[in-house]
């Protein structure tokens, strides 16, 4: 997982309240060193705080992060299409398909899943913040990829089936933002994919601000409850929820991590959960 040997020096942090329930009580959770999580008081939201500003932020997409995403997007790919099985994506959107529906994905990167997706007729379009990644899939895929963010898009209400976003939500200033204009250009009965780290998981259990994903790229942290409670305050209605990932590669032999996976899937206590959500008729 991508994050910094030292970090940008030189971004503004703002003092931020809590994204989910508004609080501005809250208690240091994670000291990492060169950034903090804190966690709510209220409602157990877990996020950076102090925060670096969306603008500046906007800064660490760069070309560096372009050759990560282009070298792991095979990796990527395989574990969305993972995802999009576990949720029983084709069963949940059958009946969207005689409509040439169109698909969203926030955060697509070089827009493999996107290249996929429109192969099995649907339409696809991107939303990238880093430009090297938008304009990789625009010329090399051939993808409708605006670059910048959502709400910099602009898309008109009702507009898609679909929404998908893996592993962006952790990254950005104003999740609850994000939710509600998903939920303005989303049509009626439309579903959004919500794919993230799961602080409600084992190994976060169990190694505390050592875990995987308290790194500096993440700004606010989700557990399968708290997700669920902004999607629901949003006016979205959960279909399905599924955690995966018991114990990462190499932490542990093979007769330890295959029943460890089994079960953390079976329970929920994976360190991975998505949502899939529907905008109510
Ligand atoms: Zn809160």
């Amino acid at each position: 997982m991508k994050t910094y040997s030292s970090l940008p020096n030189d971004e503004r942090k703002n003092d931020i309240s809590c994204n989910l329930c508004g609080s501005t009580d809250r208690k240091l959770y994670w000291d990492c060193g060169e950034y903090t999580f804190s966690r709510c008081s209220d409602c157990s939201l877990i996020f950076q705080y102090p925060q670096p500003v969306q603008a500046d932020l906007s800064f660490r997409y760069d070309n560096k992060y372009f050759e990560y995403e282009i070298d792991n997007e095979e990796i990527f790919f395989g574990l969305m299409l993972k995802t999009l099985k576990d949720i029983d994506f084709n069963k949940q959107t059958t009946d969207m398909m005689k409509d040439g529906p169109e698909i969203l994905d926030v955060g697509c990167a070089t827009g493999m899943l996107l290249k996929h997706m429109e192969s099995l007729g649907w339409q696809g379009r991107g939303v990238e913040l880093c430009t090297s990644s938008a304009a990789y899939g625009r010329q090399e895929r051939k993808l409708s990829i605006f670059n910048g963010t959502l709400t910099e898009a602009g898309y008109s209400d009702n507009q898609f089936s679909v929404i998908h976003s893996s592993h962006l939500i952790e990254h950005l200033t104003n999740p609850s933002d994000y939710i509600s204009e998903a939920f303005r250009i989303l049509k009626p009965g439309g579903l959004l994919i919500t794919t993230t780290p799961n602080t409600s998981s084992f190994q976060r259990w169990l190694l505390g601000r050592n875990w995987r994903s308290a790194i500096a790229d993440h700004m606010f942290l989700f557990s399968v409850r708290t997700l669920s409670s902004l999607l629901l305050s949003e006016g979205f209605e959960i279909v399905t929820t599924k955690t995966w990932g018991g114990i990462a590669v190499g932490m542990a032999p093979g007769f330890i991590k295959k029943p460890l996976d089994f079960l953390a899937k079976k329970f929920g206590f994976g360190d991975v959960v998505v949502i899939l959500a529907r905008k109510k008729d």
